[in-house]
């Protein structure tokens, strides 16, 4: 059972792994209160580079995850789309970079095709 927490978004430190298909965000805020978000994520045929569709299962926030569904898209040259709020709002969100940082560490295997060999297209 994850922790609840509130004002899991000033975090000062977020880590993110994928296990199994599952992709979890473990979010660390100043007072060292931890709390942890899971998605499942499967990958999706793209036309741009990579896609995945991924569905919150776990919502440290919540008592129970709102279950929402978003695609994330992103090429090799650092675009990126997902349909979550805050995508649509700060043009990048917290599934876009913890599926950019998963993919250039190889803990997805495969890369971003388009990447540069160095693994960094910001
Ligand atoms: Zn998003």
């Amino acid at each position: 059972m994850a922790i609840r927490t509130s004002n899991v978004y000033r975090s000062v430190s977020r880590t993110c792994c994928f296990h199994n298909g599952i992709l979890t965000m473990k979010f660390v805020d100043a007072h060292n209160r931890s709390s942890c978000d899971a998605y499942r994520c499967e990958e999706i045929p793209s036309n741009v580079g990579r896609s995945f569709r991924v569905t919150k299962i776990i919502e440290a926030s919540k008592a129970i995850a709102d279950g929402k569904t978003y695609t994330v898209d992103m090429d090799g040259q650092g675009w990126s789309a997902c349909g979550c709020e805050s995508n649509i709002r700060r043009n990048t969100c917290r599934h876009v970079e913890a599926l950019r940082a998963l993919l250039n560490s190889q803990k997805i295997p495969g890369g971003i095709p388009g990447a540069n060999e160095d693994g960094n297209s910001q």
